[in-house]
């Protein structure tokens, strides 16, 4: 169910309206838009009596949201969500392009620091790098941990980065909060529910990965886990899925990215490199995954994939990723999208 509100309601009928609901016993969720707010409600098994709310000042109208996804639906927000960053000019979502890019794993301060010298120079805006790595394999390298964290948030100093990193579970869920300026969840927790719903009293942004035969429609119920407890700065992230196909290690559906822009205001990256596996298929798709609509990209780099500790065949070289820097930023504009390149970054990189 859906409260749409009139453009003109006062900040006190909008509290009213949530106050109602809240002795109805559900969950009110006000999204502001740019006309209008509208105010999601949850926690109800059945109908909600619209007879009393549409009754109630400043309300121009009830509906109720078909689709098992609400807060995430466009039903519930036409506008785009622009994830924000205090401080910073970084956004995810909206006519900017966000990249996001790093190794896949935090290896050691003199790696992380190369690596995060070669993002902030190509003027990326944000960094990434596990520090709790989801390996396949128990003697794998599990990541640096909070060492790792720690590394980040001097890298986000330096260079002026925000970084993404991936929380594995509820006990690393709070220590990636605390460091990190987005939290990931990956691809084999999409349906962690508990872990989602702990996301979700966080007020931090989320960057949830696609499951490896995630449906679209469990792809946004991920979304929905977090935004039922009230965090609504949710990122969703394509990062290939398992086919038939064996000639990538994934199969990048690109897709998704127009059908999930239709249905849901929530951003939408590409990660390119765990969606081929593959160096050289990288670049091509990141170019098509603009050209698509996406609203970022993903990617690994490192500057001795060869040594890499994790997933260095995916990984692309510095001078590759500076490379799709310039090509993602010509073809944005045929799209209506433009990469605003990180001025500071690019400034600090060249400082050191
Ligand atoms: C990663 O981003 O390094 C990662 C492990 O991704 P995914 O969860 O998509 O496999
Ligand atoms: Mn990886």
């Amino acid at each position: 169910m859906l409260v749409v509100m009139k453009a003109q309601a006062t900040p006190e009928e909008i509290q009213a309206v949530c106050d109602h609901i809240v002795q109805l016993g559900f969950r009110p969720h006000p999204l502001p838009g740019a006309q209008r707010t509208a105010i999601g409600i949850t926690g109800n098994q059945g109908e909600v009596d619209r007879g009393n709310l549409e009754s109630l000042s400043g309300v121009a109208e009830v509906i109720r949201v078909s689709k098992a996804y609400k807060l995430a639906s466009r039903d519930v927000k036409e506008e785009d969500t622009v994830v924000r960053f205090n401080g910073s000019s970084a956004t995810i979502g909206g006519r900017n392009l966000a990249v996001v890019a790093g190794p896949c794993s935090i290896e050691s301060r003199e790696q992380a620091f190369a690596i995060a010298g070669h993002v902030a120079g190509a003027g990326a805006q944000f960094f990434r790098g596990g520090a709790y790595k989801p390996r396949t394999s128990p003697y794998a390298f599990q990541g640096l941990g909070l060492d790792a964290l720690k590394i980040m948030a001097e890298i986000r100093d330096k260079f002026g980065l925000r970084i993404v990193t991936e929380a594995l579970d509820s006990e690393t869920l709070e220590l990636v909060a605390d460091w990190a300026d987005v939290i990931q969840i990956g691809a084999r927790n999409m349906q962690n529910f508990s872990l989602l719903k702990k996301a979700g009293r966080l007020r931090k942004p989320v960057l949830i990965k696609r499951g490896l035969s995630a449906t679209l429609e469990e792809f946004l119920m991920a979304a929905e886990y977090v935004m039922s407890e009230g965090n609504y700065e949710v990122i969703l992230c394509e990062r290939g899925v398992r086919t038939f196909a064996d000639h990538a290690r994934n199969t990048l559906d690109l897709s998704i990215v127009p059908a999930l822009h239709h249905v849901s205001h929530l951003p939408i990256l590409v990660d390119p490199s765990h969606g081929t596996g593959r160096r050289d298929s990288v670049l091509p798709m990141a170019r098509a995954a603009v050209a698509g609509g996406a609203d970022g990209i993903m990617v690994e780099v490192h500057d001795h994939p060869e040594k890499a500790l994790s997933d260095g065949p995916q990984s692309i070289f510095p001078a590759q990723f500076a490379s799709m820097m310039d090509e993602i930023e010509r073809i944005a504009p045929i799209v209506g999208r433009q990469l605003t390149r990180n001025v500071s970054a690019v400034a600090a990189a060249g400082a050191k």
